[in-house]
């Protein structure tokens, strides 16, 4: 499978009153031609500020202090401003959770779905008019002539999102990616987005990027999975492995609470405690203060990633310390 964007060692950093602060701590993935990889973990465990930092929109205060991201065999962190314009919405796109946040209020959407079009293509205007349409009917607009003359806030939440992906998919990426781009949505709209974004992936033979805290969409979507934790990729592995066969403590945790549909009696066990603050010093595994499996060396050395199997690996002293088979049949108590 040809690999379009690989992620080596990464580490973003953020400037604070408190210092030079780490919120991505040596995180190393890929994404390949036609699958969609998704990054999963509570808010606030860096998978936002790992997109971010592909994309080259980190803010102000932030910046990428080590390890290289290569897009197509181009190394995109030694890329300037202006050469990063040329990617973004071009080869790789972004879609964001609030589409009313991201879509401009002021334009129409015709607007704003030929800017990508001014930036990136020579077409002219009637050529630019018919691939705005031809876009709003590939997310499933009906009547996208009508669409084209809309303002933002005459669309219902589910349209809004079609027209940020028509947007996104303007210039025929071969990235996208997508940052809860379901979250504000009601549970049959959101049905309806991810399957289109499931769609237009085979179709247009798309690598995709989605983060998520929502391990529901997980399963509908992803191919891999790469589990996030306080800066760390602490498991990834294809799909069917993580749902089946959890190996790290806190992805049996974020699995736990899923609420199950089959079993009314079912309790939400969110996982105890919180995510780190960036400043909190912890030693040894970043998840130890609330793993019910810590062990004394937790506490002191940081596990590696053990390979579980050929793509499923976990980062966590068990797989060292304890039985395979004993660990299997552990769960949260
Ligand atoms: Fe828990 Fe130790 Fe594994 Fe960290 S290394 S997840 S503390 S068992
Ligand atoms: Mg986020």
């Amino acid at each position: 499978m040809e690999t379009l964007l690989d992620v080596n060692n990464l580490v973003t950093s953020f400037r604070t009153a408190d210092g030079k602060l780490p919120a991505v701590r040596g995180v190393s993935f890929s994404v390949n031609k036609g699958e969609t990889l998704c990054i999963v973990g509570e808010s606030g465990c860096g998978k936002s500020i790992t997109t971010l930092s592909v994309m080259g929109l980190l803010p102000d205060n932030g910046e990428i202090t080590e390890g290289s991201i290569y897009f197509q065999g181009e190394e995109l962190t030694k890329k300037s401003d202006d050469q990063m314009r040329k990617h973004r919405g071009n080869d790789i796109s972004m879609i964001f959770q609030e589409p009313m946040t991201a879509l401009n209020p002021v334009f129409t959407v015709g607007y704003q779905i030929k800017e990508p079009l001014n930036l990136h293509t020579k077409l002219g205007k009637k050529e630019k008019k018919i691939r705005a349409i031809e876009l709003l009917s590939q997310v499933g607009l009906s009547n996208p002539e009508k669409v084209l003359k809309k303002y933002p806030h005459e669309l219902s939440g589910g349209m809004r999102q079609r027209v940020m992906i028509a947007i996104a998919l303007a210039c025929n990426p071969s990235l996208l990616i997508a940052d809860e781009p379901t979250t504000a949505l009601d549970v049959t709209i959101q049905a309806q987005i991810l399957d289109l974004m499931d769609d237009l992936k085979d179709d247009l033979g798309m690598g995709v990027m989605m983060v998520t805290h929502d391990m529901g969409v997980v399963a509908e979507v992803a191919d891999r999975v790469m589990v996030m934790y306080a800066g760390h990729v602490v498991e990834t592995g294809k799909v069917e492995e993580i749902f089946e066969r959890p190996q790290h403590p806190y992805t049996k945790g974020l699995l736990a609470s899923v609420p199950n549909v089959d079993d009314e009696g079912h309790r939400l066990e969110a996982i105890p405690g919180s995510l780190p603050n960036l400043n909190e010093k912890i030693t040894g595994c970043r998840f130890h203060p609330r793993c019910p499996f810590a062990m004394d060396k937790c506490k002191v050395d940081a596990p590696p990633h053990f390979r579980i199997s050929d793509k499923h690996q976990s980062k966590c002293w068990l797989h060292e310390e304890v039985d395979s088979h004993e660990y299997q049949h552990k769960a949260y108590s």
